[in-house]
């Protein structure tokens, strides 16, 4: 299968201390990656790597088979590529829902208003927001602002979706319904890899589970594997203290 993203190898410090240690990861099309680990692990650090946010200091990252040279390469375009929902919404205040929406198409792609409209439309159906394209963000709840933030980030019509952390910041209630919409997308075949606690959404949603410590990426496998039979020790004590 192809490779959306592959990392090789890659390290990066903050001043003395290094945040991530060698790590080796790919995403494959189509495949649903969850990420979990304690905090402090590196989850949100590899996240920004892949998506150039964050610099990294060695390492590989290549994008559909082709290796991102950051001094060459205008990140800006492949960052257009690669969706990115984070704990906070970050959405437009004084923009409506569908503006908001509408505004990346339209600032960064130069697509038509009518076109941006029409696809803005067809996203908040599919998050079900439907009827709140008119409303401000201010009078959505949590999990209504989430996924105006998921549909905005899909309408650039990215090759794969990079979740960090996205119900953390939401009260209990309204964490179902953004894991909904995730696993919406993952059935419809989005290339995804999502940093969650939620240990249920990995169980149902992932191919594969990945399990960060101290910067290492220490196991993977199935959810099957990694939450039945984890191998190595750190996994197991983590995934006590979580249960
Ligand atoms: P996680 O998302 O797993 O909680 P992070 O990637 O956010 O972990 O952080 C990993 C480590 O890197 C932590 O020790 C954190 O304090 C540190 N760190 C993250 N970002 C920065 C930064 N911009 N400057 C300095 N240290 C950072
Ligand atoms: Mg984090």
């Amino acid at each position: 299968m192809n490779k959306v993203i592959d990392v090789q190898a890659l390290n990066k410090s903050f001043g003395e201390l290094q945040v991530l240690k060698d790590i080796h990861f790919n995403v494959k099309e189509g495949e649903v990656v969850v990420i979990i680990g304690a905090s402090g692990s590196g989850k949100s650090t590899l996240l920004r790597c892949l998506n150039f946010l964050e610099m990294k200091d060695s390492g590989e990252i290549s994008l559909h088979g082709k290796r991102v040279d950051e001094r060459k390469d205008k990140l800006n375009e492949i960052r257009q590529n690669i969706g990115m929902v984070f704990q906070q919404f970050n959405l437009f205040p004084h923009k409506t829902v569908l503006e908001n929406v509408m505004e990346a198409p339209l600032q960064v792609r130069k697509m038509e208003k009518d076109k941006a409209a029409h696809k803005a439309r067809e996203l908040l159906n599919k998050v079900g927001l439907s009827d709140k394209e008119d409303v401000f963000p201010n009078r959505l709840s949590g999990g209504q602002k989430q996924r105006v933030a998921i549909a905005r980030a899909l309408a650039m019509n990215p090759l794969i979706m990079l979740f960090d952390e996205p119900t953390s910041a939401l009260d209990p209630e309204l964490i179902g319904e953004v894991l909904q919409t995730m696993k919406d997308l993952a059935k419809e075949g989005m290339t995804m890899v999502a940093v969650t606690h939620e240990m249920r959404f990995a169980r149902e949603a992932a191919d594969r589970v990945v399990y960060m410590h101290d910067g290492r990426i220490v196991e993977e496998g199935t959810p099957e594997e990694i939450f039945e039979h984890p191998q190595n020790d750190r996994t197991k004590q983590f995934l006590q203290s979580i249960y």
